[in-house]
């Protein structure tokens, strides 16, 4: 999947639509964890320094088509000017004539932000005439915007179908890294898939199944496998109705010869809360009104002793309910594990917003291989499925067939 980037366009003088992802977590008016911004600095910077005249287009959160004070990218637009060093602006609107006018001014190598796109329902709509608008402002698109390319949005789709359009570095980082596991992963190549739900995951685990040599299963989904097993799982978060589908992946798991560990101690709670009564306990003895919280110290040795080897890893999803310190855990250890295996040389690529999150807070990011920016469109990618946002841009001509030529004639002139 090798996608024509802004290094294969001439930017220079060009008015440059750029879809960015930054929708980030706010908190009192203030950005709490810039990764998403920081991550498309890269291709901002290169179009800055190569003359183009920059539009950024992003969402925030969900306002449904409706203006929402605290969903506007102020606080967005304040942390990337800090780290750009430069003011960038941010219009009072995707649309209407002052931001006419304010794109208009952009000058070479100047910047600007629009407001939030889902202010307008046409965006998630894909609407053709919001699309033209925001075409207008631009000669180039380009999508730098990874975690919203499962969404077939105008600023995702529709934009890109009215001008040239290229992938920037983020989105080009994004679908290297996750071809490789798709591609060619180096053996062993392991998954860790937790979380709360099986019924979400279940496509990717499918998907993996035949590139897999260990199969890692932890979080609330694991749940419903150990009901597939015959265990009991008290008050614990499981999907009654998935147990067949989970009976049927293990089956698969054991025909594809694809080793698969499921918690066999758990930490159990009174309630999901703070502060409640808690314990660790065998697998097979879960009480009928307990819940299962995270998982056990047995359990991570022999997720540890499974992935010694492994030189591929991908993980998704936590082991526990990792918001509740007590019950964070299983996720930390495995973070804290698979910060070693990368640090041994072996690939390991995250994706999901938690799992992330989890990683980010003990400060690890920095060791893994990559940290996907996007939870959703990272499992659709790895399901196998053409992501709307990707199957949209160029894709890199072949090289020329004289080359292919020159290469075989020595052997075709040997027969
Ligand atoms: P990611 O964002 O990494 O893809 P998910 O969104 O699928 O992960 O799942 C994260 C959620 O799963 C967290 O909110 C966590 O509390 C929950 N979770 C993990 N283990 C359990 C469990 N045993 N019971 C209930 N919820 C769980
Ligand atoms: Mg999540």
């Amino acid at each position: 999947m090798d996608k024509l980037t802004v290094r294969d366009a001439d930017v220079t003088g060009k008015r440059v639509f750029v879809r960015v992802d930054f929708n980030v977590p706010l908190e009192d008016g203030k950005v709490t964890d810039d990764s998403r911004i920081r991550a498309a600095v890269p291709t901002i910077h290169y179009l800055l320094t190569h003359g183009a005249r920059v539009i950024l287009a992003s969402h925030l959160g969900r306002p449904d088509g409706k203006v929402q004070d605290g969903l506007r990218l102020r606080p967005v637009a304040e942390r990337l000017s800090q780290i750009l060093g430069r003011n960038v602006p941010v219009t009072g609107d995707a649309l209407g004539i002052g931001t006419v006018d304010a794109v208009k001014r952009l000058r070479n190598g100047e910047i600007l932000l629009l407001e939030n796109l889902r202010f307008h329902a046409a965006e998630e709509k894909n609407d053709p005439a919001f699309a033209r608008q925001l075409a207008d402002y631009a000669d180039l698109y380009v999508n730098d915007a990874f975690g919203t390319a499962h969404r077939a949005h105008a600023s995702t789709v529709g934009v890109a179908k009215l001008l040239p359009p290229y992938a920037g570095f983020l989105m080009e980082r994004e679908l290297a890294m996750l071809s490789k596991l798709m591609e060619n992963p180096i053996r062993p190549f392991a998954a860790i898939v937790g979380g709360a739900k099986i019924s979400g995951k279940l496509k990717v685990l499918d998907t993996l199944m035949s590139r897999l040599d260990v199969l890692v299963l932890g979080g609330g989904m694991a749940n419903t496998f150990l009901l597939a097993q015959g265990k009991a799982v008290g008050k614990s978060l499981a999907e009654h109705d998935m147990v067949e589908e989970a009976r049927r992946v293990l089956a698969a798991a054991e025909k594809a010869g694809v080793k698969v560990i499921l918690p066999v101690d758990v930490v159990v709670a009174k309630e999901v809360t703070r502060g409640t009564e808690y314990k660790t306990i065998p697998a097979e003895k879960i009480p009928a009104s307990w819940h299962i919280v995270d998982v056990g110290r047995a359990t991570l040795d022999l997720m540890e002793e499974a992935l010694a080897t492994a030189q591929t890893v991908f993980w998704n999803g936590p082991l526990g309910v990792f918001e509740i310190p007590s019950f964070a855990h299983g996720t930390r250890a495995i973070a804290r594990y698979l910060a070693t295996r990368a640090d041994a040389g072996a690939t390991v690529v995250v994706g999901g917003g938690d799992s992330v999150a989890a990683i980010t807070q003990q400060g690890l990011a920095d060791r893994f291989t990559h940290i996907s920016t996007g939870g959703g469109a990272s499992l659709e990618f790895l399901e196998g499925r053409e992501l709307p946002g990707v199957a949209i841009l160029q894709d890199r001509p072949a090289p020329p067939p004289k080359a292919r030529a020159t290469k075989r004639a020595p052997a075709k002139s040997a027969t």
